[in-house]
């Protein structure tokens, strides 16, 4: 009965698929619209009406469970999980209950203590619900969501902490983007996680786990997970018991509610969806899905810290957006040196890309450019400030050619050698006693002299060559 107690914890994470229109009907599937626009009959449960299933919606589903690994079986069903409340004018969601779309998987992911493995239970396919808003003692509802295709992915209880899952979640939402299924904008809700979580001791049963439901942000999840470890840790310190129960979780106040005692699945009296036939998969379909899946971001990751020798903050870095890790892997594949692609992405093209993209990066830049880029400063055509201040955000988002740019802006360093050695003389001539100082063995004044010619010739001429040029020149009296 002794040790700390170990927190236990399984999440459920529902997953807006960003298809066109919505999964029952040809609504159009969009955020933002004004209140009770973008519905219909079909999506508002009008008695009389019939569901037709959007198979771009299981196409997501499954594509998201191959991602995984999962096993994806070929026969799949509707049920309706029944339960009555005001978003969800049906009485009823039609769901998935006992065959889902997606059986196991796993997802892996990097801590600070290591890599970690958690298991995914199953994902399934349901309609979302509309949203209720509640505004000056009124509640009204918006169900323009309503009838969305929603992913509900179910892990098993193999995380241990807020930082665990936070990390996970992070994992997950990359892979999501990067198969391309949904936006996963968690600030308009296209993302939202509940947390189950139990505390036991080492070597005992789990003990009674609570659901803290619809966190909408990795930060709200780890914060209810904190105070959901300390609540229930006070309760068995003093000697009572947790009660199973659903929680409501208040970011702003920092603390979570009792909202109802949990339910089970029979209190939702689960049965089969009469109105939609089975989902039989193809699987030559299945097969090409699976064939057409990108590298994913773990994999990437390891490959850029085993072949280029990347950190692996550097490779983290690289790999969060699927466009900045094509756009690396483009400009490596055209010959680049791996570190100098790397150095110029993670320093420019993800300050310009975050400028534009907000939560994600927006990629304004070609591998062709970059390597372009990459060749003018390898060159010594021009240097690396000039491209950072004057070359790229000039043609960020364009489709020019930064060799032609540079040529055209008169950007390009001189490297002809009698233009420097005019100027390198001339300075010599201005500064004659520094000239005599460095002759004397003073040599840190090379770069004095370097400075002044420099700037005499406007920053244009390659540092190198006026390098070369100043020490024999120097040496001249
Ligand atoms: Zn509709």
């Amino acid at each position: 009965m002794n040790g700390a107690y170990i927190p236990t914890i399984g999440l459920e994470i529902h997953c807006e698929l960003k298809t066109a229109s919505k999964i029952f009907c040809g609504c159009p599937n969009v955020f933002g619209a004004p209140p009770n626009t973008q519905c219909c009959p079909v999506c508002l449960g009008f008695p009389g009406t019939l569901p037709v299933l959007n198979r771009r919606a299981v196409e997501y589903t499954v594509r998201m469970g191959l991602a995984i690994g999962a096993e994806i079986p070929a026969f799949s069903k509707w049920d309706r999980k029944n339960y009555f409340y005001p978003d969800l004018p049906k009485a009823w969601q039609t769901s998935q209950y006992d065959l889902p779309l997606v059986k196991g998987g796993r997802v892996a992911f990097m801590t600070p203590d290591g890599e970690k493995t958690v298991r995914i239970e199953r994902i399934h396919l349901e309609e979302d619900a509309g949203k209720l808003i509640h505004e000056n003692g009124f509640t009204r509802v918006d169900y323009n969501r309503g009838g969305v295709p929603l992913m509900e992915i179910v892990t098993l209880p193999d995380l241990h902490g807020a930082a665990e899952a936070v990390a996970f979640l992070t994992e997950l939402k990359s892979i999501i983007k990067y198969i391309g299924v949904s936006d996963v904008k968690m600030q308009e809700g296209s993302l939202r996680c509940d947390v189950n979580l139990s505390l036991s001791r080492p070597g005992e049963p789990l003990g009674t786990r609570t659901e803290t439901k619809n966190l909408n942000s990795f930060s709200a999840a780890a914060r209810a997970i904190e105070f959901e470890i300390g609540r229930q840790t006070e309760i068995l310190a003093g000697g009572g018991s947790v009660l199973q129960e659903t929680r409501r979780w208040d970011d702003a106040k920092g603390r979570g509610y009792a909202l109802r005692s949990k339910e089970d699945a029979q209190d939702y009296r689960y049965f089969p969806e009469p109105d939609l036939p089975p989902v039989v998969l193809d699987r030559a379909e299945v097969e090409a899905w699976r064939r057409a899946l990108p590298v994913l971001r773990y994999e990437r990751a390891g490959r850029y810290t085993r072949e280029f020798g990347l950190s692996g903050y550097d490779a983290g870095l690289l790999t969060g957006d699927r466009a900045v890790s094509d756009l690396f892997d483009g400009t490596v594949a055209l010959g680049a040196n791996p570190k100098k692609t790397a150095n110029l992405i993670m320093g420019d093209v993800l300050r310009l890309g975050r400028e534009e993209g907000g939560e994600d990066v927006a990629v304004g830049l070609s591998p062709a450019q970059l390597y372009g880029l990459l060749s003018l400063i390898e060159g010594g055509v021009i240097g690396l400030a000039a491209v950072q201040k004057d070359v790229l955000p000039r043609i960020w988002n364009t489709d020019i050619d930064p060799e032609t740019f540079v040529k055209e802006a008169g950007l390009a360093q001189s490297g002809d050698a009698d233009e420097i050695a005019a100027a390198v003389r001339e300075i010599i001539a201005q500064n004659p006693r520094q000239a005599d100082d460095y002759r004397a063995g003073n040599e840190k004044l090379l770069a004095f002299f370097v400075g002044r010619v420099m700037k005499a010739t406007k920053g244009k001429c390659n540092p190198k060559t006026v390098n070369e040029v100043l020490t024999t020149e120097l040496k001249k009296r």
